[in-house]
């Protein structure tokens, strides 16, 4: 997977640039966590191949989906500066 380090402009955070599937770079929290894939679910992260995929990040440790990044839109304090654009 290739990924980038960067700063969040909006809140200064230390991010990484994940390519997604689509081929667009997504600024993501540094470090994998794991996730539990749900249709629906509030929670956003970027599989190390890539997948965009909709998830909750608390479940059954056993019927855990996989590790991912995590959508630095979905956990920014600023997140809302960036829609304004
Ligand atoms: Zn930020």
């Amino acid at each position: 997977m290739s990924s980038r380090r960067s700063v969040c402009r909006g809140c200064g955070a230390e991010i990484v640039w994940v390519k997604t599937e689509a081929g667009k770079s997504m600024p993501c929290d540094p470090g994998a966590v794991p996730f539990w894939a749900r249709p629906g679910a509030p929670g956003k992260v970027v599989t190390p191949l890539g997948k965009v995929v909709s998830c909750d990040f608390i479940g059954e440790r056993d019927r855990v989906s996989g590790f991912g990044y995590v959508s630095h839109f979905s956990t920014c304090p600023k997140a809302k500066e960036f829609k304004r654009k």
